[in-house]
């Protein structure tokens, strides 16, 4: 298509405000999907993310529309993943666009990732139409969302339109601005072809899939390419668009979005936000705004069963196909045995990627306490970075840790102002600024040691504010903090999977409460158990579980054999989620009890 026949759009949103739902009505409006085709939120592939209503990966689709003008465009709508966790992905996404959609759910008004994300389009340069989506509720309050746009998002009110995603009113008045409000592309100034690969997908029959945006030049078959980032050449075996299935074409020219299928086999080599170049034109420089994503968050993973563990690596390595921003290594625990180490964005794709694990490739596995990597800097002057708190090196070496931290937006009701600072100073941060944003809401500025954000602290926000408040945040470098590596032991033996780095001022309680979830989880064996929190080899805290008294049978009364067998084998499959930790079964439910609510 000629470039000024051609827009190239993504939806952006908060969580559940129906980008999903929307996306769905503008296939079905532009004919690419029949209706009696369209199962619910088409674009979310997986059923992870149906499951969940939230997008993992850019899904971008290519749709045709003709409009009063009489001419037909090429709208190419690039589906983005909505969560924090995912910002690097969003923002490569959004460069393959020129405007972006902006919903805001009618009953929800302005929340934390709907700042976010508008923050994101503005850096990119896009044209935003802001849309207030699910008028067709009841609870729907536009002159609040006007106010709050307007306030907190500089976007007038006579920019806005209203629509619902799910029953389809005001969608072709939307489909009209798209075309109206977001410019076409246009052909950069440097010389030479070049696309932006915002994502990538791993296909079992053709291998790499790159999702491109062709900004400038063309590809075809057999164009000769490099990777700007790697060097890596290789070959175009095949190009061609979404709608939605892949469908090949001749070329994929400036201006369009589509897939390109290199000649590769590792998905490693091609990285999402790179540039593809063609090797007989090519451009001098990359396309702004590549960076290595780099994983926040470990945690280890182990098979239950170490029987399993050859299935887990294979399972690990098909996950990573189509997550570049998944990483893992091999690593053993005396506890858990052989296992990996984990890298992950954020808390989130942590639960994704477990659960991916347990679902899809039906694997049972022990997550062990996540952690960020923390520097720490010996008094020999060295710095060493530990994301596993076994390894961190004995305290007497040590000079100062530094550990990550997050400036955090929370958005609120006014109400749960005084609440949600507790809950921030209950997690070592403090409120850096609060901002009124209408009559009643506002913005708390935090700022927090990301570790202390990793577990709970989102739940918690949700149940303060009984599900009003949201949040987001951003990386804010390093800061030292009075850590300390704590261990749990059992029996004497300290088990590594418990461990891990408290705040001073926060190891007692701790402690405490960990000693006290295992003796109520780990049942009660033929001798007493100790179990102990200890921090540089001085306890401070410990429990016992008294030693198992009877023989189960012996609850059962009377002969009854069927009563008996059901009892064994309920033992038999409680045994094979244990782990045999020195003398003592540990069963999975402690792992998960370490996990929880720290
Ligand atoms: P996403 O997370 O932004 O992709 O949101 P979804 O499209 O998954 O929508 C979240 C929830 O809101 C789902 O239960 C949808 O059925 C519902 N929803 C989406 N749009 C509308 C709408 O216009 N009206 C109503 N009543 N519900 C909607
Ligand atoms: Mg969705």
């Amino acid at each position: 298509a000629k470039l000024e026949l051609i827009r190239n759009f993504c939806i952006i949103a908060h969580i559940d405000h129906g980008k999903s739902t929307l996306a769905d009505r503008l296939l079905e409006l532009t004919g690419t999907v029949a209706a009696r085709d369209l199962q619910e939120q088409l674009l979310d592939g997986m059923d992870l993310e149906r499951e969940r209503g939230i997008t993992i990966k850019s899904h971008p689709v290519r749709m045709h529309y003709k409009h009063e003008d009489g001419n037909t465009y090429e709208l190419n709508l690039i589906d983005t993943p909505g969560h924090v966790d995912f910002a690097y992905e969003v923002s490569r996404s959004l460069g393959a666009c020129e405007g972006a959609i902006l919903l805001i759910d009618a009953t929800q008004g302005v929340q934390a990732q709907t700042v976010a994300n508008v923050n994101l389009a503005i850096r990119q340069n896009l044209k935003i139409i802001p849309v207030i989506n699910k008028i067709d509720l009841p609870a729907s309050n536009l002159p609040l969302c006007y106010e709050q746009m307007e306030e907190i998002l500089a976007l007038p009110r006579e920019e806005a339109l209203s629509v619902s995603g799910k029953t389809g009113e005001g969608v072709p008045e939307l489909l009209r601005a798209v075309i109206e409000r977001i410019p076409h592309p246009v052909l950069l100034d440097e010389r030479g072809a070049s696309a932006l690969i915002f994502d990538s997908n791993y296909d079992a029959y053709r291998g790499v899939v790159n999702y491109v945006r062709v900004k400038n030049g063309s590809f075809k078959r057999g164009t000769k390419i490099r990777l700007f980032n790697n060097g890596i050449e290789s070959e175009v075996k095949e190009v061609g668009f979404f709608g939605p299935e892949m469908r090949a074409d001749e070329e994929l020219a400036a201006g369009s979005v589509g897939y390109l299928i290199p000649n590769l086999k590792s998905p490693a080599d091609t990285k999402m936000g790179d540039t593809i170049t063609d090797i007989k034109d090519p451009c001098d420089k990359p396309l702004p705004g590549f960076k290595e994503v780099r994983p926040m968050v470990f945690s280890g993973i182990y098979p239950i069963d170490t029987a399993d563990y050859e299935q887990l690596k294979a399972s690990m390595a098909k996950l990573q196909l189509n997550d570049a921003a998944f990483m893992y290594q091999a690593e053993t625990s005396a506890a858990l045995g052989f296992g990996f180490r984990c890298g992950f964005l954020g808390l989130l794709h942590m639960e994704i990627i477990q659960e991916r694990l347990r679902r899809e490739y039906n694997m049972d596995i022990i997550a062990t306490y996540p952690s960020v990597i923390y520097h720490v800097y010996m008094k020999s002057g060295e710095m060493i970075q530990v994301d596993n708190p076994v390894f961190m090196p004995d305290p007497s070496g040590i000079e100062r840790i530094e550990e990550p931290i997050i400036d955090c937006h929370i958005m609120i009701p006014t109400e749960y102002i005084g609440d949600v600072m507790n809950l921030v100073m209950s997690k070592r941060g403090i409120c850096t600024n609060t901002n009124s944003i209408d009559a009643n809401h506002v913005i708390i500025t935090a700022r927090l040691p990301m570790h202390e954000i990793l577990i709970d602290f989102h739940d918690k926000l949700k149940s303060i504010t009984r599900g009003y408040g949201s949040m987001d945040y951003e990386p804010a470098g390093y800061q030292a903090g009075k850590l300390v590596k704590m261990d749990i032991l059992v029996n004497g033996e300290p088990v590594d999977a418990f461990s891990s780095i408290v705040h001073v001022d926060m190891a007692y309680s701790r402690g405490r409460q960990l000693a006290e979830r295992l003796r109520d989880v780990i049942p009660p064996q033929m001798f007493t158990i100790a179990i102990q929190a200890a921090v540089g080899g001085k306890v401070i805290a410990r429990e016992s579980i008294k030693q198992l008294r009877k023989n189960v049978l012996a609850k059962c009364y009377g002969g009854d054999i069927s009563r008996k067998r059901k009892l064994l084998e309920k033992q038999k499959e409680g045994k094979k989620r244990m782990k045999l930790i020195g003398q003592v079964n540990i069963p999975q439910e402690a792992f998960v009890a370490v996990l929880k609510n720290s």
